[in-house]
């Protein structure tokens, strides 16, 4: 069940793939986060990694349940 703020794949393999985050409030939307474009702009909790590589495994972020219009924000906003 889902709308275009909220949906959920139970069918996935990987649900929920993030830790931290209630699973009936578990937001599959932003599966390919629109964030990472924004590099260290991005609002989340990544690392890089020692190839610099920006790593999302602990950021749950996009994948709130109320995060649709946040991210929509973060998105429109110019990167410095
Ligand atoms: S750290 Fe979080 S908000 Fe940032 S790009 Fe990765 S998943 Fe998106």
């Amino acid at each position: 069940m889902g709308n275009y703020r909220f949906f959920q794949n139970k069918d996935c393999e990987y649900f929920p793939c993030h830790k931290g985050i209630p699973e009936e409030d578990f937001n599959c939307l932003f599966c390919f986060c629109p964030l990472y474009s924004k590099g260290q702009n991005c609002g989340g909790n990544f690392e890089m990694t020692k190839n610099n590589v920006k790593s999302c495994m602990n950021c749950a972020r996009p994948h709130k349940r109320e995060s649709y219009d946040v991210i929509m924000d973060i998105l429109r906003q110019d990167l410095p």
